[in-house]
């Protein structure tokens, strides 16, 4: 066998842990079944401008050990997100927090804000919250549910609220003070030079084969590996033998507009059901407008769609049907024969909705599990 680790999947996943692998002197093949490396983090620059091709990326970390590790490859920029709510012609700041409190009811204090929020949640009359729309009306009551989550979640997921699990929206922050930052973590940017580049940084001197769907070389590839890790969906490598997973996806409507700036912001979310899409992303902003040319900029409109083979599985749904299911391919996993020297990871290979920081813990994961030096004895 020629290599150590055949890695499936050149994403976030797929490339951290072979970066480390060779630093711990073993031998690496990535193989990608896309034409091009990094995964759903991939930017490629449209009238000089980084456009998130599967998505707007923002970096985001509590981690110690994450950031410092982020950061040996890439520059990052001090972006904070601080997306914005269209609903019927009027706007509202995200998450939610005293700005959307102060838009939604006049209220100008934390007290009376969370009075409000009280007096909706004890006429919900919600004990222990059992789906998305009991979690949601919990956290900040009905008027906000319904203006500003019920529409912009069952298009996301295509799914009635009332059949969501609670964690989805307990991602979110509520916050009782004037903060619009989208998220809680400690670090967060993007990196200057874009995802695409901190990949090929990651993969410097491993070797890397593009166009190669694993699925149909799967006898040839594994024989030449010790391991194979798969970062491929779990499902589809064994065949869909229980039936397929369910994901959501995503179409993306990318259009070079000729103004300096659209929207403003780089993200607003639309959150009435009849718009059919669920945010614009305008992607100058997240490198402050600075880069690219000033009479265009590039807007992504998102279509959540439900997934198909023929799309890419962007979001797994991790309801209770589904869930069911990943276990059972995951006790296959680790019970049938062909799989005994495959681990899988990431989140297609995992079926968790997990972010970028998670996923680079998750190989961190793997990598003291496989016995390997972590990143900190790497340095
Ligand atoms: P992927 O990037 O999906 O990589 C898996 C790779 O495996 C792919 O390149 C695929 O082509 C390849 N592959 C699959 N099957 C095969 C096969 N049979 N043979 C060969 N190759 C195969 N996270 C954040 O932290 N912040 C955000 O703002 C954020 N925004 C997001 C927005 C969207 C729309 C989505 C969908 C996700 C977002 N995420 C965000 C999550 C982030 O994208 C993931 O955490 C991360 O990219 C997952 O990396 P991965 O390596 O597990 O998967
Ligand atoms: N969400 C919502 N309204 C919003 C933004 C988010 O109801 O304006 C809900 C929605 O269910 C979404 C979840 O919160 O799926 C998590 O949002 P996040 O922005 O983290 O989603 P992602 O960026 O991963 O698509």
């Amino acid at each position: 066998m020629k290599y150590d680790y055949l890695i499936v999947g050149c994403g976030l996943f797929g490339s951290v842990f072979a970066n480390i692998a060779k630093k711990n002197d073993k031998k690496v093949l990535v193989v990608e079944k896309r034409g091009h490396i990094a995964g759903n983090i991939f930017t490629e620059n449209i009238e000089d401008i980084p456009v998130h091709k599967y998505g707007a990326h923002i970096f985001h970390t509590s981690n110690d050990q994450v950031w410092r590790f982020v950061n040996r490859f890439a520059s990052f920029n001090n972006f904070v997100n601080s997306p914005v709510a269209y609903y019927k012609g009027r706007l509202y700041n995200l998450p939610f927090n005293m700005n959307t409190f102060y838009a939604m009811w006049g209220v100008k204090t934390p007290a009376e804000a969370l009075a409000k929020i009280e007096e909706q949640r004890a006429a919900a009359d919600i004990k222990e919250p059992k789906n998305l729309e009991e979690q949601a009306i919990s956290l900040v009551g009905t008027d906000i549910y319904q203006i500003l989550i019920k529409g912009y979640t069952e298009k996301q997921w295509g799914r009635d609220c009332k059949e969501l699990p609670a964690s989805i929206i307990k991602r979110l922050p509520v916050r009782l003070t004037f903060d619009n930052n989208y998220f809680n973590a400690r670090w967060q940017g993007i990196p200057v030079d874009g995802y695409t580049r901190l990949v090929e940084r990651l993969l410097e001197g491993i070797e890397v084969r593009l166009g190669v769907d694993f699925l149909k070389e799967r006898e040839i590839l594994s024989s030449m590996a010790h391991k194979v890790i798969f970062t491929g969906p779990i499902d589809a490598f064994f065949e869909c033998c229980y039936g397929p997973l369910e994901y959501r996806t995503v179409r993306f409507d990318t259009q070079i507009v000729p103004t300096e700036n659209y929207q403003g912001v780089a993200v607003v979310n639309y959150t009435e059901r009849e718009v059919p899409y669920t945010r614009i992303i305008e992607h100058k902003h997240f490198v402050f407008g600075a880069q690219g040319r000033k009479d265009v900029t590039v807007i992504s409109r998102e279509y959540p769609e439900e997934w198909n083979l023929s799309k890419e599985p962007y979001y797994p749904v991790n309801d209770e049907k589904n869930t069911r299911l990943y276990d059972q391919y995951a006790t296959l996993a680790r019970t049938r024969e062909d799989s005994r020297n495959v681990i899988f990871g990431g989140r297609l290979g995992a079926y968790r909705y997990y972010d970028m920081d998670k996923v680079i813990e998750a190989a961190f994961d793997l990598v003291r599990r496989e016995g390997l030096h972590g990143p900190e004895n790497l340095i």
